[in-house]
């Protein structure tokens, strides 16, 4: 991918989407989401072979949210195996909220629901929820090169006070038999998870890796196998973007990961990762003008994997 055309790209494409700035709202259901400015806006391209760019508020820190369900995800497959993760879990795209009951039948519909992600969750392996906790929050550092990876407290707090719906969604999980373990353990690691502090260089350092098969950009170490990274990336594909996943498949056409606090995490495989974050949100849950940067960046260097 020629990487001048790439970058001018860039800049145009979020200059032409400036009039989105201030549209569509923030998220309030976990009310420290509404503690930002609903302004800003930050992108981070890696390509496989190493090269950045880096456009408005990268260093900003924000809650990683539903994107860490890619993390749970990959660890839930690496601990567990591909065949007991999707005995417990489904692969289909729903087409109900996030968060609704309905997304259970005798399972969760897909792992990136959160009653998928609550189940992946609980399959994360480690002596006690203090070693499972740490060895996800490692895994986001090795996968995102650290760069100041963090936890946020007060984000975690926020839902811890307001996340009876996904309480619900634990107990029901439960009672189906897809675990057996105690509400602390799954649920708080679950909203801990969601409360990841990252920016756009290490969601797009992460997007990178998966872009590159697996392989770590630097090293070639195969950091995530290459059949989880498959598996990944089509669960980012069919419902990456909650129950509008469809939609944005004919629109930009390739995997992503949305999370409400309005980054959108992308795959384009061989080529590169990126990552937007801008929190204004439209009624699914999706970043408004992080859609539409990545929507005019398909468009006009022919990204979609149908192209
Ligand atoms: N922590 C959020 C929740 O459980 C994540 C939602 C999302 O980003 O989709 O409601």
């Amino acid at each position: 991918m020629d990487f001048k055309l790439l970058n001018e790209t860039v800049e145009r494409v979020i200059e032409s989407t400036e009039e989105f700035k201030t549209e569509g709202n923030v998220a309030t259901y976990i009310p420290e989401l509404a503690n930002v400015d609903e302004n800003n806006f930050g992108l981070a391209i890696v390509t496989v072979d190493g090269k950045t760019i880096l456009k408005g508020d990268t260093e900003l820190r924000f809650s990683m949210q539903s994107i860490s369900k890619v993390i749970s995800l990959i660890m839930a497959l690496e601990d567990n195996g591909t065949d007991y993760v999707f005995e417990r879990i489904g692969c289909e795209c729903s087409p109900y909220a996030f968060n609704h009951v309905n997304t259970i039948t005798t399972k969760a519909a897909n792992p990136f629901v959160n009653a998928g992600a609550i189940s992946t969750t609980a399959m994360i392996k480690g002596r006690d929820k203090e070693e499972k906790f740490q060895r996800f929050m490692d895994r986001i550092k090795k996968l995102s090169g650290d760069q100041g990876v963090t936890f946020l407290e007060k984000v975690y707090n926020s839902e811890m006070e307001t996340t009876d719906t996904n309480r619900a969604l634990f107990y029901i999980l439960r009672s189906k038999g897809i675990f057996d373990l105690e509400m602390d353990d799954v649920l708080n690691r679950y909203v801990a998870g969601c409360s990841v502090g990252v920016n756009v260089v290490n969601l797009a350092k992460i997007a990178a890796v998966l872009a590159n098969g697996g392989k770590c950009l630097e090293t070639g170490d195969q950091l995530v196998e290459e059949d989880y990274v498959k598996i990944t990336l089509a669960q980012m594909f069919t419902s990456g973007m909650y129950e509008e996943s469809g939609k944005y498949q004919m629109t930009i056409g390739f995997p992503l990961k949305s999370g409400v606090s309005g980054g959108i995490m992308g795959v384009v495989p061989g080529k590169f990762g990126i990552c937007t974050y801008s929190p204004r949100l439209d009624a699914t849950g999706n970043s408004l003008r992080g859609i539409k940067v990545l929507e005019g960046l398909s468009k006009e260097l022919g990204l979609s994997l149908f192209a």
